[in-house]
């Protein structure tokens, strides 16, 4: 059988002390985990090394591709250290000062690691520290330092994450610190990059050409957490390889009540242009410390399926948590249940693809819907096999949430390992450049033997003729039997 889980929509899991190790590893693959997350934000670059040797070591032996996404910090803007490492009390209604660099933290004085930071605040402007546990607004702004009113009190403690809704914070999604990442995530051949606070299009670029000056740039997931990204989600989306709804952040940058309809925006543009997108955090927060999910945690997760998400995602519940397998078991059930009556299609995956800005042509499109209408008009296929050099063909094809599984031909390991991101994508590394009743007859006995079909089934097939071995020359669509 396949060694994959039998659902569409797919699972992230971050990696931390619970998961370490090749054996907890397996573990973690074998409960259901597609994809796994580095969060740059903690961890060295010799741990580093070691989780993405444990997870290649570990996906190999279960014979399957697991990309990893490597999250990078971005500008994540810190308080200074407390005295002694004790918590600082900061009593509601007080006046303090803040300053633009990460000096110690006392009950006058809170030191703001963000050399800029008097140039994007105002009278009125609230800061929020700690996920919005402190929250300051600022009185009166001068050439070295601001005067704050705490209106939200309470014990702060060393390096709090400091939050500025809505200021015009710019340069913040590639820091001289994630250019150092991105050097070691590149030569360490990750699958994908995640980007943090981006702004705009811009931003995805900057990072495209730091990746390049590497090696070979990896799918670039842009993280959907600031204001400004969520009014730019479409041109991001047209620059990045997948989007995600980074609902920790952007719940602190926003009103929290204002995530759930970002996060259905967010989905909707991801459905329509056919790129995979990511619903993260607090999915299973209570299973941090529990066995068993909430009910709201459980809707949540099925929400997200409904509204369209290619994968959802664990943070700190696999990280760090108590029952990580069990938290990937619980999203496995709760996925495969929503998906049990059929794919869940939302408007915006029905609708055709836009024609992206650098493309004169859109032939493509037009076969990757008329594949899906056909394979929804002829039951008899089975399975829809996609040839597929960059990768594109097949994300085309599972824009349309297909009833069938998709499995991607692919002649290059690392663009099969990206496409397992991709919902109800499954994937080959074969040959390309064989004669055509050849290469279809080597991926039907392949697909056969990983139990999908029997070999007088029929396929849908996706892919060019003439067979080349280039992106973006989609011409065919093909029905015949897995072994001719
Ligand atoms: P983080 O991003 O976990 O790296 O902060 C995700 C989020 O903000 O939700
Ligand atoms: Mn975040």
């Amino acid at each position: 059988m396949w060694a994959y889980p039998d659902r569409r929509v797919k699972i992230v899991t971050t990696l931390g002390p619970s998961v370490s190790g090749q054996d907890r590893l397996r573990q973690l693959l074998e409960a259901g985990a597609d994809v796994v997350r580095i969060n740059a934000s903690h961890g060295t670059e010799t741990s580093w090394s070691e989780q993405i040797r444990d997870v290649r070591a570990a996906s190999a032996d279960l014979g399957r591709r697991v990309p990893i996404l490597f999250d990078l910090q971005g500008l994540k803007i810190r308080t200074g250290g407390v005295p002694n490492g004790e918590a600082v009390g900061m009593a509601r209604g007080a006046t303090v000062r803040i300053v633009p660099e990460q000096v110690e933290t006392s009950s006058e004085q809170i030191g703001i690691g963000y050399p800029n930071l008097l140039g994007v605040v105002q009278p009125g402007s609230r800061l929020l520290i700690s996920d919005g546990l402190i929250e300051l607004l600022v009185e009166e702004v001068h050439d070295d330092h601001a005067h704050c009113i705490v209106s939200r009190g309470g014990m702060l403690n060393g390096r709090q994450g400091v939050t500025l809704p809505g200021a015009p914070i710019r340069g913040g999604a590639v820091t001289e610190q994630d250019r150092a990442d991105i050097a070691f995530a590149v030569s360490h051949g990750v699958d994908f990059l995640g980007l943090s606070f981006v702004n705009d299009a811009s931003d995805i670029r900057l990072a495209r050409e730091t990746a390049a000056l590497h090696g070979e740039v990896p799918g670039l997931i842009a993280k959907i957490e600031r204001e400004d990204a969520l009014n730019n989600v479409e041109e991001i989306a047209f620059a990045a390889d997948g989007l995600m709804v980074a609902r920790g952040d952007l719940g602190v940058q926003l009103p929290p009540e204002r995530v759930p309809r970002a996060q259905k925006r967010i989905i909707a543009v991801a459905n329509r242009l056919g790129i995979p997108v990511i619903t993260a955090t607090q999915m299973l927060e209570s299973m941090i410390t529990q066995p068993v999910a909430t009910r709201a945690e459980t809707s949540d997760i099925a929400n997200a399926v409904w509204d369209g998400t290619d994968a959802v995602m664990l943070s700190a519940e696999s990280a760090t948590g108590r029952y990580p397998f069990e938290a990937v078991q619980t999203m496995d059930k709760i996925i495969k249940e929503i998906e049990r009556d059929g794919p869940i299609r939302s408007e915006s995956s029905q609708m055709p693809l836009p024609r992206h800005p650098d493309e004169a042509l859109n032939f493509a499109d037009a076969i990757a819907r008329a594949g899906a209408a056909l394979a929804d008009s002829s039951t008899e296929a089975r399975v829809i096999l996609v040839f597929t050099y960059g990768g594109a063909a097949a994300r085309r094809m599972a824009k349309y949430r297909t009833s069938q599984p998709i499995v991607a031909v692919c002649s290059q390991e690392s663009i099969a390992t990206r496409l397992n991101l991709v919902w109800g994508v499954r994937t080959l590394v074969l040959p390309l450049n064989l004669e055509a009743n050849e290469m279809f007859d080597l991926a039907g006995r392949a697909v056969v033997e990983h139990g999908l079909g029997e070999p007088s089934d029929y396929a849908l097939l996706v892919g060019s003729l003439p067979v080349v071995e280039r992106s973006g020359t989609t011409n065919l669509l093909h029905i015949r039997a897995l072994v001719d």
